[in-house]
């Protein structure tokens, strides 16, 4: 009914998790959806939804009660159009221009209890497992981000001429671009033996954290350098790498921060 459309492009899909008050410690989340018979009735606001404004429908992460923790959590889709579902606002922001984010407010938004996606109260477990996805995705966006910027800068490198000669040639940019390769492939190849474990059926948190974190930092720094590299063009609109470099710094941000990637990677080494 949601899935296969989706996945023809024919309907747009968000995500909603993150709150005002709430958004790397999802366990605070205070919307609530409250069972009647066979509907729930949603109360809450969510926040920097992406494609919240242009979206068909939005999973919608809730809980039972507004109390802390994992216990209650039910993942809803609630589509367009539906009463008491609005989009307050979209926002302004530094990248991705091509997705809208936006504020969502559900008012007593009644829900056919038949839009629950997974068991009742599996909310928090089934959240967990699809962020990981998320995560090897940003991982895999990341790396090739970076590739397409720094086959781009070394391209450039060769071409632009500076004191009678291809800057490419001077050591301090030649050695930029030996780094910038270099981060890249072995953050690839990270990346790749992750998705191998999770394809092959484990489930590597500590890999998917480690994944991201690292290939979202390389396609930073690749942008930044790339900016350096071109010189005034690298902060020019008329180049692409100004956009790589806005773009690229949501990575580590969304889907779980830098720092809570971290925690995660810690907890899995006992600390
Ligand atoms: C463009 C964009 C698109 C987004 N799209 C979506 C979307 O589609 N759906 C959705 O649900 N959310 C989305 N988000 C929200 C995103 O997931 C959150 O911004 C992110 O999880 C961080 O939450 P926060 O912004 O509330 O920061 P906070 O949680 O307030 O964190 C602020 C700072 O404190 C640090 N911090 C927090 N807790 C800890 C800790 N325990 N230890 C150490 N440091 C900590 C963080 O790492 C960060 O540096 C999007 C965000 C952006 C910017």
């Amino acid at each position: 009914r949601w899935l296969a459309p989706a996945i023809r492009g024919e309907q747009i899909a968000s995500i909603a998790i993150t709150e005002p008050d709430a958004g790397s410690d999802v366990a605070g989340i205070t919307t609530t959806a409250r069972r009647f018979g066979d509907e729930y009735v949603v109360n809450g606001r969510k926040t920097f939804i992406t494609n919240g404004a242009r979206c068909h429908w939005a999973l919608v992460v809730t809980k039972s009660e507004r109390e802390r923790g994992h216990a209650g959590y039910n993942l809803l889709v609630i589509e367009k159009g539906t009463p008491g579902f609005e989009v307050s606002r979209t926002l302004k922001k530094l990248g991705m221009h091509s997705s809208d984010t936006a504020e969502l407010v559900f008012e007593d938004c009644h829900v056919p209890a038949t839009n629950l996606i997974g068991e009742e109260g599996d909310g928090f477990k089934n959240l967990m497992w699809e962020l990981q996805g998320e995560r090897m995705i940003t991982a895999a966006g990341a790396i090739a981000g970076a590739t397409r910027v720094f086959e781009y800068t070394m391209e450039y490198a060769k071409n632009r001429q500076a004191f009678g000669q291809a800057i490419a040639s001077f050591q301090v940019i030649k050695h930029k671009l030996v780094d910038m390769g270099t981060k890249i492939a072995s953050a690839q190849a990270f990346v790749y033996q992750t998705a191998k474990q999770w394809d092959q059926g484990e489930y590597p948190v500590r890999e998917i954290s480690q994944a991201k974190l690292v290939a979202t930092q390389v396609a930073c720094e690749v942008a930044d350098d790339a900016i350096q590299i071109l010189g005034g063009h690298g902060y020019m609109r008329e180049f692409p790498v100004e956009r790589a470099w806005r773009d690229a710094r949501l990575a580590r941000i969304g889907a779980g921060t830098d720092e809570i990637m971290k925690e995660i990677i810690a907890k899995s080494y006992g600390l």
